[in-house]
């Protein structure tokens, strides 16, 4: 879905003064590969794996996942494929359940997945199986504390364990955190994570207290994007200074008027919709790295 993403010669990117960033692909569906590829971006930035699953049998078929991870990690032929794990509540609750009007406050990401163990359980597995196919890196959503990011590793750990005593081939991938609930960005230096992508989309909804997917405050979300961006120029460097990496996955990483912004604060790494990487590259390519227009 989407056409092709830019030609070949604009590959890789800098700056206008030469600093080298990089562009990856948000991905909801693996059919979205089919439009895109390899040798044009540098890699998945964000794979949805909630959209995966159609019915409480998805959710089971542990097989079914090892396959698609393994065909995604063999499509990017070792570039970094960075698969989050499921996002389910609020506007998207697991197959077969109901919606819970509160919980974009409530049960949600990895709240609700360290409190489904069976789901969560049956995916680490399957991503354990994938990772040995290619250069696997896996998002936790919505995490809030460091006890979240080390009972989540705890799993893997117990999992690679079990994998192991059964002689199947495993590997141990890293570990980052969505960055989108404001307690998380002020602290990461507190989190047992590898690496860091702040999800734009959520931190202003938490950030402006406004529903994301309730019209009647669409403006007051809107509103709070100068916000949004103070708080990323505030914390982005707080991220940096823990030697780990950061990159930004939400809709600001596509948005050309956000880019200077983005840039300013220290973002070097993007992942942004297949559709928004031609204007987002074009844009890039344009500002120089603290995200002033390059002259001439
Ligand atoms: C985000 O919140 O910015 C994000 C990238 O995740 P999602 O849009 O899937 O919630
Ligand atoms: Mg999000």
């Amino acid at each position: 879905i989407g056409e092709p993403a830019v030609a070949a010669d604009e590959f890789p990117l800098s700056t206008a003064d030469g600093i080298r960033l990089t562009l990856q692909a948000n991905i909801d569906h693996p059919s979205e590969l089919r439009h895109l590829s390899p040798t044009n971006v540098d890699g998945i930035g964000l794979f949805r794996t909630e959209y995966l699953m159609a019915s409480p049998a998805d959710l089971a078929d542990e097989e079914r996942q090892v396959a698609i991870y393994t065909e995604m990690l063999a499509w990017a032929g070792g570039l970094p494929v960075t698969i989050r794990l499921l996002d389910f509540g609020a506007d998207k609750p697991p197959p077969g359940e109901a919606t819970d009007p509160s919980s974009f406050l409530g049960l949600r990401g990895i709240r609700l997945l360290l409190a489904r163990p069976d789901m969560l359980r049956t995916q680490v597995r399957a991503l354990l199986r994938a990772a040995p196919a290619g250069r696997l890196r896996v998002l936790l959503p919505m995490v809030t504390a460091p006890s979240e990011v080390e009972q989540t590793r705890a799993v893997f750990a117990e999992e690679a364990a079990r994998l192991s005593a059964r002689g199947v081939s495993h590997a141990m991938p890293p570990l980052g955190l969505m960055v989108e609930v404001p307690a998380a960005a002020l602290m990461p230096e507190a989190f047992a994570a590898e690496f860091f992508s702040f999800g734009t989309n959520d931190l202003a909804q938490y950030l402006s207290a406004s529903a994301r997917d309730n019209a009647a405050v669409s403006p007051l979300y809107a509103a709070a994007r100068a916000a949004v961006l103070r708080f990323l120029a505030m914390t982005v460097p707080l991220v940096a200074a823990t030697g780990r990496s950061v990159g930004i996955c939400g809709d600001l990483a596509g948005d050309p008027t956000a880019l200077p912004a983005l840039l300013s604060c220290g973002f070097r790494d993007f992942s942004m919709a297949p559709r928004r990487m031609t204007l987002a590259r074009a844009a890039l390519s344009r500002l120089n790295a603290d995200g002033s227009e390059a002259r001439g």
